[in-house]
């Protein structure tokens, strides 16, 4: 998933985007509302992660310019303890959830897998698929039952085939999910990524839309 980090903290920015990073999502970090507002135009972002005292203004008047435009994408707040007030106010904009600073980044790892799994209509936290169990929040996939590793790139990838299984998924999405702006993308890095993961899932679990994309077969 590719995740949209507002925050002009350079040292917290950083650390959070090395995180979210780790887990095998793309991070675009931001420290400006206005390089924000570009942004959010430009990309497919799967997720926001939005800091409200930012220099150019508030993070409540983007989340509340982006509700009123329809832009339904999922935001979770950073908040200072002492800005309880800020708290609400961003719920009753629309956030999706919060996080009080100093949080722990586990813990907003897996707010961010939880939002994601929301927004991607699957509440479920172990999904059921051919001969796969896959518990994308605790990174567990099990394949008849025996449990098997994937990079984290690979699971960015069956994260992003599993908000739509059965149906085809561009390799430019996949490439959006995978890497931000200051990333290059080599022209066969999805190809590879996606025979490992083919490998690993059984070779007809992955069939790939020459010249389209790529599509998680479901049954
Ligand atoms: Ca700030």
């Amino acid at each position: 998933m590719r995740v949209l980090l507002i925050e002009d903290e350079p040292a917290l920015g950083a650390a959070v985007e090395e995180h979210i990073r780790d887990a095998g999502h793309a991070v675009d970090r931001l420290m400006r509302l206005d390089d924000a507002e570009a942004a959010l135009r430009a990309v497919e972002y799967g997720l926001v992660l939005l800091d409200l005292n930012l220099p150019d203004g508030s993070g409540i008047d983007l989340l509340k310019s982006m509700r009123r435009q329809g832009d339904t994408r999922p935001v979770i707040i950073l908040t200072a303890r002492d800005q309880i007030r800020d708290r609400i106010t961003g719920l009753n904009a629309g956030a999706d959830d919060y996080l009080v600073k100093p949080f722990d980044l586990d813990e907003l790892a897996a707010r961010v897998a939880a939002v994601a799994r929301r927004s991607g209509g699957n509440p479920n936290t172990v999904i059921r698929l051919r001969d796969m169990e896959i518990d994308s929040t605790a990174r567990v996939l099990r394949i008849d039952g025996k449990r098997t590793d994937l990079t984290a790139r690979e699971w960015a990838i069956l994260d992003e085939l599993l908000r739509r299984p059965n149906a085809v998924v561009s390799k430019e999405k996949l490439e959006e999910a995978l890497y931000s702006f200051d990333q290059e993308v080599e022209s066969n890095t999805i190809e590879v990524h996606v025979s490992r993961l083919r490998k690993k899932l059984g070779k007809d679990a992955i069939t790939t839309i020459r010249g389209i994309g790529y599509r998680l077969e479901g049954a």
